[in-house]
């Protein structure tokens, strides 16, 4: 079936074209829009592209980060200011999947992708869409929960709060091949600190629902204590609670469910 490309200098005018076309798919780094289309996904008719800078800009300056939805994971890797990303963003795919795929792309990418999201859920991240109504910006959890209806609206850009040291934030993504596989979970925390105990935990799961988690049980064990080995273990066996990882190639719900925890308590604990 024939595919139309429409290229926008201007992503509201992307955006429009998106929302007014069922069919259309907007086009970020194409690693899978382009694999979809490969593969003959015929729901696909219309390709939708937007060469606005605004969308590749990255605003590092303040305590809250704003990446474009363009950025890829290769600019992440490449900006010293955001070295906290560095670590999320080096753990997806191999080098060409990083110099293509982009943050925009990975809000949507189904499990057992989506790991840089995870990262994002952790630090409370905010999602600038454009669509029908304008533009607006949506909390990341309702970004996700929604996500399936998000088709016909167009990602700007997606802040996050900036971890107040290189302690406040962790991440593990757990994957059977190295440095490229899809992930069996994905774990992020963000832990910050007041008077020596944590206030306002978030720790974002990935691969453990239909699209990336918090764990909520995990985070009510964490607040306003301080990081020692009970609290940790109380955390850790908590992590598995509201989840609902689902069996495939690279792991069972069952594993998933076992491992959460063990991932958990290294994270917390500093542990390799
Ligand atoms: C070999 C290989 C390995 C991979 N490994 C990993 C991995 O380890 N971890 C991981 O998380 N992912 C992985 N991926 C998946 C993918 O590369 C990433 O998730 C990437 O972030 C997707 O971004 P993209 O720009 O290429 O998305 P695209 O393919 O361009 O788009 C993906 C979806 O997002 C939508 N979209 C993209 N940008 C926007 C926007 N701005 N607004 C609205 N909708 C948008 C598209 O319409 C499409 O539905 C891998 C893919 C491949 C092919």
């Amino acid at each position: 079936m024939a595919v139309t490309v429409k290229t926008f200098a201007n992503a509201s005018e992307a955006a429009g074209a998106l929302s007014s076309d069922r069919s259309a798919r907007y086009l970020g780094g194409g690693t899978l829009v382009m694999r979809a289309l490969n593969e003959g996904d015929v729901s696909i008719s219309t390709i939708v592209r937007a060469s606005d800078q605004a969308l590749s800009r990255i605003d590092a300056s303040g305590p809250r980060v704003t990446l474009g939805a363009g950025v890829t994971f290769a600019r992440v890797l490449a900006e010293r200011d955001l070295a906290f990303l560095h670590a999320p963003a080096r753990s997806i795919g191999g080098p060409a999947v990083r110099n293509m795929g982009t943050i925009g792309g990975n809000l949507f990418a189904p499990s057992p992708y989506g790991d840089f999201t995870v990262a994002l859920l952790a630090l409370d991240a905010t999602i600038a869409v454009a669509g029908g109504f304008g533009t607006r910006d949506i909390p990341i959890e309702e970004f996700l929960q929604a996500r399936d209806r998000q088709a016909g609206t167009l990602v700007l850009s997606v802040s996050c709060t900036r971890p107040a040291s290189t302690e406040a934030f962790r991440y593990r993504k757990i994957a059977r091949i190295k440095p490229k596989g899809g992930s069996v979970i994905t774990l992020a925390a963000h832990l910050p600190i007041s008077g020596g105990r944590i206030a306002g935990a978030r720790i974002a799961l990935g691969s453990m629902a239909p699209t990336q988690i918090r764990a909520r049980a995990a985070e009510r064990a964490l607040e306003g204590r301080s990081l020692d080995a009970a609290t940790i273990a109380t955390a850790a066996s908590a992590a598995s609670e509201g989840t609902s990882p689902s069996d495939n190639a690279l792991g069972s719900a069952w594993y998933r469910r076992e491992i959460v925890g063990v991932h958990l308590r290294r994270l917390l604990s500093g542990q390799e």
